[in-house]
Order: structure tokens, then C-alpha cells, then sequence
């Protein structure tokens, strides 16, 4: 079957791919453009507003979605928006999740996650799922919704022999540590790894020593994105950290940039597998670097057919 995916997504959790499609509408980002970022307490004037999707599983479901994978979500959102899909559960109890994202002229963002139904996509949606989880090629969490069901998720990933890829984000500073034993591959930002770790990841030898710390905790292999340096990798086949670089280029709006990468290095691992893991990150450094010359988060996020047919 070829793989089909409408570019919206909806306010996300687990990414699940090779298994059927479910296209999801759902309006939960709200954007706006300004020359500086507000200080606590100041009010600044911004010049643009708009609205988008997301959420990071969608963001990750619909990059893996355009390289061509077969995806798969499972999440909650609210009764507030009509949707009819198999494990899109909907509720009365809270609003769909929304994220309210600023970006300055430099790029940069700042982001406020309200959850909402997220948190309540609980173990008996996960069951209603587990034949997907159980049987796909890699199971991608994030921690939009309660961790104990992200790591649910995993361990039900990991005892049928499924990859697990976990994207710990946004972080929590008392993380679980079950959260590195079940990831085959454990992905953080540098903000995220600081988190994880108290140590602030100003430079590339800053990176490779919380990914070592990080890969103590029990972790397969440890990806740490860094920006426009690209990624350290450290794993336990290869001990010594190896940077990754990503390529020159001008960004205009890093929002998401994260979440292509996730979702661009999902795509390989299910599809690609026999690929080198260095390469995997390469490649995905390349797609995530696409994704930050346009504005928006989805809407910056490229198409099989537009990228060079190498990276296939
Ligand atoms: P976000 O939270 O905005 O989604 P993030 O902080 O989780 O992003 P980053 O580490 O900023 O993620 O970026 C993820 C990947 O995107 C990097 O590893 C790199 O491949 C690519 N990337 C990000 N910024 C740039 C840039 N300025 N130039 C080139 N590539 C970039």
C-alpha cells in the first residue's frame, strides 16, 4: 500500500510507524512573530500571529509521514473538535492541548504547553492500541502526556521486540530512570539534557559529557541535538561520543526542528535499518536543517520528493 498522510496533525503522544494511517485535524498551535522575546512581566508588540498544528508526536508523525512511512498516533484530544479516528480518543473532561509559541527575528522561540486531554490519554487507551504498539516497526514517545503512559508504552514496545525511541521532552528533572533501560535510543535537546543532567551544554565537549552520563543511566545509545552544531552520539557499541555536524544554513524559524529530526530519524530506523546510526543522524541533520529555513513547524517540514533522492 502506498503510504498516505494529510499534513495535519493533532495534538500528539506516540508515533507508531509501518502500521495504517490516521489523518488528524486539529488546531493547537498558536504562533506569533516579534522582533525580541518578552521578559517576565513586559508586554512587547509582535507582527505576526498565526495558528498551525502540532504537538510533538504530530510534528514527528507527519516528518516520518512525509519521507514516506506508514504512521500510526494514538493520543487524546478534546470533544471540542470532530474527529472520528481509531485511536484518537476524545474526552469531555479537559481542551484539546494548545502550545503558544514566540519567535524572535533571530529565530529563536519560546513555547508554553498547556496539555489538556493529552493527560488524559491513560493504560486502557494504550491496551485499546496494543496490537499497533505491538506491532510496528518503532514506537516514538514523547512526555506531552503523563510519563507513566509514555513508559507504558515503551515497555509494551520493548516486550514484543519493537525499537523504542524516546524523546524526553519537554524533560522532567526527576525522569523515571525506567526511561533510559526502556530506550533503545534516548533523545534529548541541549536544554533538555541540562535538565536531565544539571550540567548547562554550552559547547560540543559540554555535549559529550552528558551524553556519557546520560548512556550511564542505562540507555542503548544517547543522541543529544545541538542547534546548528547538529548532534553528539554516544552509544554502547561505541563508547567514545562522535559529533555529528549539521550542515550551513540560514534559519529562519527553528521551531520544530527537534521534532523533524525525531521524526526524520524514526523514518530510518524503521525503514533504513541497516543503516549505520551515524548515518541515520546525517541524514536526519539534513532534513531537520531543511525544516528550519521555513517559517511554522508542519509547514516547514519536507517531502520526500523535495529532498536529494541520497538521502533515500
Ligand atoms: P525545537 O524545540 O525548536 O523543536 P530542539 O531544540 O528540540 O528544537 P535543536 O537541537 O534546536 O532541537 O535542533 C534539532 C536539529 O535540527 C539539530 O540537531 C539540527 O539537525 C537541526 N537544526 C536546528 N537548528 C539548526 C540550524 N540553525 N542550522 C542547521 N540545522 C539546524
Amino acid at each position: 500500500m502506498k503510504p498516505e498522510y494529510t499534513p495535519d496533525g493533532s495534538s500528539l503522544v506516540l508515533v507508531y510507524l509501518v502500521l495504517g494511517t490516521h489523518p488528524q485535524k486539529d488546531v493547537n498551535v498558536i504562533g506569533l512573530l516579534t522582533t525580541q522575546l518578552p521578559r517576565a512581566g513586559e508586554t512587547i508588540l509582535g507582527h505576526k500571529f498565526f495558528i498551525g498544528f502540532g504537538g510533538k508526536g504530530a510534528n514527528q508523525c507527519v516528518q516520518s509521514a512525509r519521507l514516506g512511512a506508514k504512521t500510526s498516533l494514538i493520543c487524546k484530544v478534546s470533544t471540542d473538535l470532530l474527529l472520528d479516528y481509531t485511536f484518537v480518543g476524545q474526552t469531555t473532561d479537559a481542551a484539546t492541548g494548545t502550545a503558544s509559541i514566540i519567535v524572535n527575528s533571530e529565530g529563536q522561540n519560546v513555547i508554553v504547553i498547556v496539555p489538556g486531554a493529552n493527560l488524559l490519554l491513560n493504560f486502557e487507551d494504550l491496551k485499546r492500541a496494543s496490537d499497533v504498539i505491538c506491532k510496528a516497526r518503532v514506537v516514538v514517545c514523547q512526555l506531552e502526556i503523563t510519563p507513566a503512559v509514555s513508559l507504558e508504552a515503551l515497555k509494551m514496545a520493548r516486550a514484543s521486540g519493537v525499537k523504542t525511541l524516546f524523546n524526553a521532552a519537554p524533560a522532567l528533572a526527576d525522569l523515571d530512570p525506567q526511561f533510559y533501560t526502556h530506550s533503545d535510543i534516548f533523545c534529548c535537546n541541549e536544554t533538555e539534557a541540562e535538565i536531565l543532567t544539571g550540567i548547562p551544554v554550552g559547547n560540543l565537549e559540554d555535549a559529550e559529557k552528558v551524553g556519557c552520563m546520560l548512556l550511564e543511566r542505562g540507555c542503548k545509545l544517547v543522541i543529544v541535538t545541538l542547534g546548528a552544531e547538529g548532534c553528539m552520539m554516544i552509544s554502547v557499541e561505541e563508547p567514545i561520543p562522535k559529533h555529528v555536524p549539521a550542515g550551513k544554513v540560514r534559519a529562519v524559524d527553528t521551531t520544530g526542528a527537534g521534532d523533524s529530526f525525531v521524526g526524520a530519524l524514526a523514518f530510518y530506523l524503521a525503514y533504513y535499518p541497516k543503516l549505520p546510526m551515524e548515518e541515520m543522524i546525517r541524514k536526519s541533520n539534513c532534513i531537520a536543517s531543511v525544516s528550519v529555513q521555513a517559517s511554522g513547524t508542519q509547514s516547514s517540514y519536507p517531502y520526500r520528493k523535495d529532498l536529494p533522492q541520497d538521502l533515500f
